[in-house]
């Protein structure tokens, strides 16, 4: 099967795995089941990376997703963390992959040099409430609406082909998820940057001290639609299938809007709690109810000309590669 676009009856994933160069943050979201305190997460050396990827190599995989805690941007070890992510994407790209960098907000100049070594980014703008700076993030300054705001802008005007989301069910209500959606829908018919728009259901993780159920996934569908009334068509929207428990709930997911299941691999680190359906099992849900699962890479094909030359070489290979 070759990689394709997204014609209708067709939902698609990105066969992907992630490599966390460090679970170390200094913010602390409630309902984080990823982050360890500053200093207590070793960070991934590069020769860890490469053994990773070797392996990786035979399979069926060509997304690599650099997810990264946060280091303060105002401390002494931010250049260090920063070169580290910036190496590992050199590595993944030079070992074959198409990396996607989600290490939180950046600098304009950070962002800038990721761009060359990245075929897409990402940062999920979650809420942009500032109710939630009294509630789920009230230790997070990360979180700061108007600071993800401007990341996704910085990420037009440099030409980032970029994937943000919603978070759903932390505390924001029905108001606020049209609001979230409509800036981004303001940004991108500016820049024409963002390739996806993840609605990603809050699912309580053992890790986490915010004590609320989860987002009800009934309620997703409607979301679903209310999202497709409001983004451009461009964009794609995307659910995390593992957190959409129930067969028929998934199905009707997609029968509203959603056509990506995301990175498919053998963990979400953002929801550990949470083992992905692998895509065969995916499959067979999807297929008798008509839709055809179709492996992506992690930057669509309208963006490949802002790519340069060295990366747009990579991808290339990858658009003719085929999977099975
Ligand atoms: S959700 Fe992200 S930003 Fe918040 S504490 Fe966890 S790793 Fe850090």
């Amino acid at each position: 099967m070759s990689v394709a676009n997204t014609p209708c009856a067709i939902a698609t994933y990105s066969p992907a795995y992630t490599i966390v160069p460090t679970y170390e943050c200094f913010n602390r979201c409630t309902y984080c089941n990823f982050r360890t305190d500053p200093g207590k997460s070793p960070w991934m050396t590069l020769s860890a990376a490469e053994n990773i990827l070797k392996r990786l190599q035979k399979e069926k995989v060509c997304e690599i997703l650099i997810l990264s805690g946060e280091v303060h941007p105002h401390s002494s070890r931010r250049q260090a963390w920063f070169q580290r992510i910036y190496d590992l994407c050199k590595l993944v790209l030079a070992l074959g992959f198409l990396p996607h960098t989600n290490a939180g907000p950046l600098s304009f100049a950070e962002m800038q040099q990721l761009k060359s070594v990245n075929v897409s980014m990402g940062l999920m703008l979650e809420q942009l409430t500032p109710k939630l700076l009294e509630t789920v993030h009230r230790h997070a300054p990360s979180k700061l609406p108007e600071l993800r705001l401007q990341q996704l802008e910085w990420a037009g005007e440099l030409q980032i082909p970029f994937t943000t989301g919603l978070l759903l069910g932390i505390g924001e209500s029905a108001n606020d998820w049209r609001e979230t959606l409509q800036a981004i829908s303001n940004l991108h018919q500016r820049y024409h940057h963002i390739q996806e728009v993840i609605l990603q259901p809050h699912s309580p993780g053992n890790q986490q001290t915010f004590d609320a159920l989860a987002f009800d996934p009934h309620k997703l569908p409607e979301v679903i639609a209310k999202a497709r009334q409001i983004l451009p068509p461009d964009i794609t929207i995307q659910i995390p299938p593992n957190l959409v428990k129930d067969e028929r709930w998934l199905l009707s997911c997609i029968e509203t809007g959603a056509r990506d299941l995301g990175g498919i691999g053998p963990k979400d680190e953002v929801n550990p709690d949470y083992p992905h359906l692998q895509e065969q099992e995916l499959r067979e849900i999807l297929q008798p109810a008509g839709w055809q699962l179709v492996p992506r890479l992690p930057v669509y094909p309208q963006f490949d000309s802002w790519l340069s030359e060295e990366l747009q070489t990579v991808v290339r290979r990858w658009r003719n590669f085929v999977f099975a």
